[in-house]
């Protein structure tokens, strides 16, 4: 089975079928971080999502080119730095090192190019340029340049390509400058923004006077410059639909005159506790928050992965516990299986190579299959688990792929019926779809940095004979969930 995935530009399921001739090469961009903030779990959603979708067309055997681009100008960057009183860099570079060290440890894999707005200015008011002189933009008399709607249409354009919209009960021929607006308010909308004294220090010179970018345009330039005029894939959360994508759309195809984005993915959000995240309702977290509490990477992932990218997802902590509880049964088989493959218990499972090399569940089932098994061990498990996959990124279906291979696994170990050489394949199929997942072995999990710093403290208590600090610092460890374990290497953490 073919990759088949919900496309908002035509509101249906199609087959994906990449744009490059030879089938091979996709260009796929995700609507990166606004860096005025740690990403909340809500972000990370998102980002995990984005990150799933590559995975899964590598491990098909597709090169995919994979950017996401850094909004480091937007009108709430520019709240911000004028309300903190930094310069933009200051302020922004702080939150988009954040933004990579969570990268990290949520296990996503690096875009290949992540470019940023403020580096971009030259491109965008090239962009801006076609359109002024293809008659689809002007400047209007408070010195910004603005898209006009008006014009797109005439040119035989649609404006309204994601998000079906009804001109007639819109007022048209008005006018937008701030970012975010709902459809109700649809207008011309804002390429170019004149400098006005709130910016502060944050302007570039432009043709049309100073000022800075809109938040659309960066957009259409950081991804048609790196992609192309048309590309693959583009994703996003369900809140960038409009006006951001459509925007994104009219600009695009506006100044090229060609097919922007082939297909259009949007994750639906994350609620916490059954409601929108809120800092005055205290379910706002960030992955630092989740961290703090003793949680790991590994099993924010895990429990972002769960759901079907189109469907709410509501997070709770109790979550993040079966999260734990989850992988243990996995880690569990995966350690039993190394030592029948005659791994060392404790090492990765790392044992050959991650790389499918197939883009077929078929040529993978055979190539898996261990020469000379009688037993059947269950090696099929990449194609089962792709053949989910397959389906909109079913990983609900793909997640039940998994359990019902650990359970069989578990069957044939306690019956002591996998050879070496089938445990030694079994442990293969979970590396390939590891790759997929991300979700690693337990002996890489990286103990967050807060609780590194305790179990130090708890050293230098025991060594200054203060045993009761040293036993207090290790109840604090095991509220979080870890315990303190005595290695020849000295004292580790562990979770529990
Ligand atoms: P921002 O940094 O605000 O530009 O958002 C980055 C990404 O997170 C965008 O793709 C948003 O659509 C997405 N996003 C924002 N809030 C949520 C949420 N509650 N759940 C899922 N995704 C979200
Ligand atoms: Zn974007």
């Amino acid at each position: 089975m073919g990759l088949k995935l919900f496309n908002t530009l035509s509101r249906s399921i199609q087959e994906f079928t990449p744009l490059d001739p030879a089938g091979k090469k996709v260009g796929m961009y995700c609507c990166g971080p606004t860096v005025y903030d740690f990403a909340h779990i809500g972000n990370w959603r998102t980002f995990v999502f984005g990150d799933l979708v590559r995975r899964h067309l590598e491990f098909k055997g597709y090169a995919v080119t994979h950017v996401m681009n850094i909004t480091d100008v937007e009108d709430k960057i520019i709240k911000h730095v004028r309300e903190t009183k930094t310069s933009l860099r200051e302020f922004t570079g702080k939150y988009e090192a954040a933004f990579f060290e969570d990268l990290k440890t949520l296990n996503c894999r690096l875009p290949h190019h992540t470019p940023h707005a403020t580096e971009h200015i030259a491109e965008i008011i090239s962009l801006i340029e076609k359109l002024i002189a293809r008659g689809i933009a002007y400047q209007a008399a408070d010195g910004s340049v603005y898209f006009s709607i008006e014009k797109y249409r005439g040119c035989g354009c649609t404006y309204g390509q994601l998000l079906k919209l009804n001109f007639d009960e819109l007022r048209t021929g008005e006018r937008v400058k701030s970012d975010e607006y709902a459809k109700e308010s649809v207008a011309d909308f804002a390429l170019w923004k004149a400098r006005v004294p709130e910016d502060g220090d944050v302007f570039w010179p432009g043709p049309w006077g100073e000022g800075r970018p809109g938040w659309h345009i960066e957009c259409s330039a950081m991804s048609t410059k790196i992609l192309g005029p048309s590309f693959d894939l583009h994703l996003g959360g369900e809140d960038l639909i409009f006006p951001h994508h459509e925007d994104e759309i009219a600009q695009s195809e506006g100044a090229t005159g060609k097919h922007f984005v082939k297909y259009w993915l949007h994750g639906a959000h994350l609620l916490v506790e059954g409601k929108k995240m809120s800092k005055s309702l205290g379910n706002f977290f960030t992955l630092r928050d989740l961290l703090a509490k003793g949680f790991i990477g590994r099993e924010i992932r895990y429990l972002l992965l769960t759901a079907h990218y189109r469907e709410t997802f509501n997070f709770t902590l109790e979550g993040l516990q079966g999260a734990h509880a989850a992988l243990a049964r996995i880690d569990e088989c995966l350690g039993k299986l190394r030592e029948a493959a005659g791994a060392p218990a404790s090492g990765p499972a790392r044992t050959v190579g991650v790389q499918a090399s197939a883009c077929s569940g078929d040529t993978l089932k055979r190539e898996l299959q261990p020469a000379g098994s009688e037993t059947g061990a269950p090696t099929d498990l990449p194609a089962r688990f792709t053949d989910a996959l397959d389906d909109d990124l079913n990983i609900s279906a793909a997640w039940g792929t998994v359990f019902e291979w650990v359970r069989e696994i578990n069957r044939q170990l306690a019956e002591n019926s996998l050879s070496t050489a089938e445990a030694t394949a079994a442990l293969t199929a979970w590396d390939k779809i590891d790759s997929v997942l991300g979700i690693g072995a337990p002996d890489e999990i990286e103990v967050p940095a807060g609780l590194a710093a305790l179990l130090e403290a708890r050293q230098a208590a025991r060594k200054a004979k203060d045993f009761k600090r040293a036993d207090a610092i290790r109840d604090e460890l095991k509220a979080k969930g870890w315990v303190i374990e005595d290695t020849h290497k000295g004292p580790k953490l562990k979770k529990i």
